[in-house]
């Protein structure tokens, strides 16, 4: 609101005879003024010629002006005010927003949801509205839309993960994983209370001993329902779980292992370039989690722009970070 003033219509009387018989012209029709006449910033306008650079309508009364233009009040809110995602209307005072930018009245925030998938705020104009899934879980419509939900497709994500983390020198074999997909109440279920909201993963592992020989059975959970991408980016980071598992005899602090579980979505999706990508790599970023967000911020900090084998080096010499 800083660059704009906010002034009363002045309104001059003439007579109809010249006083100092000097000609006095409109600045918008640039033809003589007789009778009434405004004054704007020392131009002189016909009552009717001091116009909305919105509307094109005479203003009277008040009005706003801003980069030397001139508004109807209602005409500079609907052009300049935010607009509220929830009830549309113009917001002139405290506003929340979603790291989409979608700001809404502070008095809203009791009545929205915000998705459990995306976060994003809920609401007809962001989202085209949302659903409820039976787990509990508010899902927004744009997410709902884009959902993948049979196994054939989760299996076929976990094959291009596995493709793609390749090239990055990390192999996994696709025999020894198993697939589940589950409702948020399971995953929290088997997880027990290591589930968190950011990852919508899971992985267990079983260790055979055979003589010296050692044999892994691992089995992802991922939570059904959710959009391809962020199926991925889950099954990204609990396979780095299982490489860590298979590769790292030590224990690693759980800020270590999250956060390279974690980097390795990023690994996968930073050269992808759709909506859900980059959403995600913003949470990723700003998750306000000790292990999850932390863990994730030291190691993109510390091995992000490097040599990727630098990372996995690090792992087989540390444990923490
Ligand atoms: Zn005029
Ligand atoms: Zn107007
Ligand atoms: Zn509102
Ligand atoms: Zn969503
Ligand atoms: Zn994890």
């Amino acid at each position: 609101m800083k660059a704009v003033k906010f002034l009363f219509l002045l309104v001059a009387f003439l007579l109809v005879e010249f006083a100092s018989g000097q000609e006095i012209k409109c600045k918008y029709c640039q033809k003589p003024i007789v009778g009434d006449y405004i004054i704007v910033d020392g131009f002189k306008y016909h009552r009717n010629h001091f116009l909305c650079a919105n509307c094109n309508k005479p203003i009277e009364g008040k009005y706003f002006t801003k980069n030397d233009k001139y508004y109807h009040d209602k005409c500079f809110e609907l052009l300049f005010l935010p607009k509220c995602a929830v009830c549309n209307k113009s917001i002139n005072g405290e506003y929340l927003i979603d790291s989409f930018g979608n700001k809404i009245h502070k008095h809203h925030e009791a009545e929205i949801d915000r998705c459990d998938n995306c976060n994003r705020i809920i609401s007809e104009n962001t989202t085209n509205g949302g659903i409820k899934y039976i787990d509990g879980r508010k899902i927004c419509n744009i997410c709902y839309g884009n959902r993948i939900n049979s196994i054939y497709e989760y299996k076929s994500a976990l094959s291009k993960v596995i493709t793609r983390l390749k090239d990055y020198g990390l192999h996994f074999s696709e025999s020894s994983i198993s697939l589940k997909i589950v409702s948020l109440s399971e995953l929290q279920r088997v997880s027990e209370s290591r589930y968190s909201k950011s990852v919508r993963g899971f992985t267990h592992t079983l260790i055979k001993t055979l003589g010296n020989k050692k044999s892994f059975e691992h089995t992802i959970y991922v939570l059904n329902m959710i959009p391809s991408k962020y199926a991925e980016s889950t099954i990204a980071h609990e396979l780095m779980h299982i490489w860590i598992s298979e590769n790292i005899a030590k224990k690693l602090t759980p800020k270590l292992e999250e956060g390279s579980c974690n980097y390795i979505s990023y690994i996968y999706l930073k050269s992808d370039y759709s909506q859900d990508a980059k959403d995600i790599i913003k949470q990723l970023k700003e998750s306000p989690d000790k292990i999850y967000g932390d863990g994730y911020r030291k190691v993109f900090e510390r091995f992000n722009g490097r040599e990727f084998s630098q990372f996995l080096n690090y792992l087989k010499t540390n444990a923490s970070i």
